[in-house]
C-alpha cells in the first residue's frame, strides 16, 4: 500500500495549484459576489490541457486516471468552490461520460472542442418532479420518428446549462431510458438561471426541450441503455466530485490555522487555547480521513472495481466533513468569520452543495447500505 501520490499526479496537482493561485485566487471573491462564471479562465484551462484529464490523447485529453482528475478538482476548489463545481461537472459528468459511453464518431465530433474549452458541457438528469427519484419520476420523453428521435421535457438544477453548448440528456419511452447528445443549435432553451445560497459563479439553470428532433447518431449506445449509463455515471461522479469538498475544507483549515496563530485575546494567541486546539485537531483528522477514502474510491474507479458503496461513502463523508470544517473555521474566526469581509462564509455556503448534488446524503446512505446488505 503506497500512501504517496504518483509523480504524474503530483505534477498535475502543482500545475493546477500554480495556475489557480495566479488566475483564480485574485477573483474568487468577485466570482461569488457577482455570480459570474469566469469564461476567460475556463478557456485558459482548456488551452493549458486541464480539461479532459481522463480523456485519451487521441481526442486531445491527457489520458490520466481518476485520482489525478480528483486531485486537480481539489486544487481548483481550494481557491474557488464554484469554479471547481463547473470544472468537475464539465470534466467528469460530461467528458468522461461521453468517453465511456459514446461511439467513435460521437467522441471524434464532441470531445476535442470540449477538451479544448471551446465548448461547455452539461449533464441533464434532474427534473422539477424528479430529483432523488430521477428514473421513476422522469417525465422527459423520447419518441422514434422514422430515422429521427423527438425529445420533449424540462430539466432543472443543471450545472453549466446557461452557458452550455452540448447537453447530455436523459429521456424515457415508457420503461426504456436513453441518453442523447443535444446541441444548443438543436433548439435547446435555457430560459432560467437559478439564484443560489452558494456556488455562485457556477451557473445552474433550467433546460427546456420542445419537440427537439435529432438523428439517431445522437443516441448514446442504444435505446434502453440510459439506466445503466446513469448508474455507472453516478458512481464515477461521486468518486471524483468528492474531491471538491475536500479542496474547500482544506482551504478553511489553512485559514483557521493562520488565524489561530495571529489573533490575540486575553494576551495570548487564540491558538494557545485548548478549545481552539481541539477544533483544529478534529478538523485535520477528519480532512485526512476524507482524503484517504477519496483516494481509495478514485483508485477503485480507475481500476474498474465495481462497488458503489465506496464512491457513495467517499462523497458522503467528504461533504459532511467539509460542512463541519467550514463551520468550525467560522467559529475560530469569531465575528469576523460571519462577515463578508472574510471568505469563510463563502466556504460554508459552497460546501453545503456537496451534501445535495450528485445524490443527497440520504440517498448515498441508502446506496451504501444496499451494497453492504447485498454482499
Ligand atoms: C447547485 C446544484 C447543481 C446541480 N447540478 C446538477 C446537474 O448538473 N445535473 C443534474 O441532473 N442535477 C443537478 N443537480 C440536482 C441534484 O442532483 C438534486 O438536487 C438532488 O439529486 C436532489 O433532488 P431534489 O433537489 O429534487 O430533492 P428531493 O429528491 O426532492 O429530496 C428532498 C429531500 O428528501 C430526501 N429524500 C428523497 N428521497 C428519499 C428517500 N428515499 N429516503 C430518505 N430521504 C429521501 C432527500 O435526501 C432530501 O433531503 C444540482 C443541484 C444543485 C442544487
Amino acid at each position: 500500500m503506497d500512501f504517496k501520490l504518483p509523480d504524474e499526479t503530483i505534477a498535475i496537482r502543482d500545475l493546477v495549484s500554480e495556475f489557480s493561485k495566479k488566475k483564480i485566487e485574485p477573483i474568487a471573491s468577485k466570482i461569488d459576489k457577482e455570480d459570474r462564471f469566469p469564461m476567460e479562465i475556463f478557456r485558459e484551462m482548456g488551452k493549458l490541457g486541464l480539461l479532459g484529464l481522463t480523456i485519451p490523447e487521441e481526442y486531445g485529453g491527457a489520458g490520466l486516471d481518476f485520482l489525478t482528475d480528483g486531485v486537480a478538482l481539489e486544487e481548483i476548489s481550494y481557491f474557488s468552490g464554484s469554479l471547481g463545481l463547473s470544472y468537475g461537472d464539465h470534466n467528469n459528468l460530461v467528458l468522461d461520460n461521453l468517453n465511456r459511453n459514446g461511439n467513435k464518431e460521437q467522441k471524434e465530433k464532441y470531445l476535442p472542442s470540449l477538451v479544448a474549452g471551446q465548448k461547455i458541457g452539461s449533464l441533464c438528469l434532474t427534473e422539477p418532479g424528479a430529483g432523488s427519484d430521477a428514473l421513476g419520476g422522469m417525465k422527459t420523453t423520447y419518441e422514434r420518428k422514422g430515422e429521427s428521435y423527438e425529445i420533449n421535457g424540462t430539466k432543472t438544477f443543471i450545472t453549466n446549462a446557461p452557458n452550455a453548448d452540448v447537453f447530455l440528456v436523459y429521456a424515457r419511452n415508457g420503461k426504456s431510458y436513453s441518453q442523447f447528445i443535444l446541441e444548443r443549435e438543436d433548439g435547446v432553451e435555457t430560459p432560467k438561471k437559478i439564484k443560489k445560497l452558494g456556488m455562485r459563479g457556477s451557473p445552474t439553470g433550467e433546460v427546456v426541450l420542445r419537440n427537439i428532433t435529432v438523428g439517431k447518431e445522437r443516441l448514446v449506445r442504444a435505446e434502453g441503455q440510459g439506466k445503466s449509463i446513469i448508474l455507472n455515471g453516478l458512481n464515477a461522479e461521486r468518486a471524483v466530485l468528492a474531491f471538491g469538498p475536500i479542496g474547500i475544507a482544506r482551504r478553511a483549515l489553512d485559514e483557521a490555522i493562520n488565524y489561530s496563530n495571529q489573533r490575540e485575546q486575553f494576551g495570548k494567541k487564540i491558538g494557545e487555547f485548548e478549545l481552539i486546539q481541539e477544533k483544529l485537531a478534529y478538523m485535520f483528522t477528519r480532512l485526512e480521513a476524507a482524503k484517504l477514502l477519496a483516494y481509495k474510491a478514485a483508485t477503485m474507479l480507475s481500476e474498474n472495481v465495481s462497488d458503489p458503496s465506496y464512491a457513495a461513502a467517499s462523497i458522503m463523508f467528504a461533504s459532511e466533513t467539509a460542512t463541519q470544517i467550514t463551520r468550525d473555521a467560522i467559529q475560530i474566526f469569531g465575528g469576523y468569520g460571519y462577515t463578508e469581509d472574510y471568505p469563510l462564509e463563502r466556504y460554508l455556503r459552497d460546501a453545503i452543495l456537496y451534501e445535495i448534488g450528485a445524490g443527497t446524503t440520504e440517498i448515498r446512505k441508502i446506496v451504501i447500505a444496499k451494497a453492504l446488505l447485498k454482499k
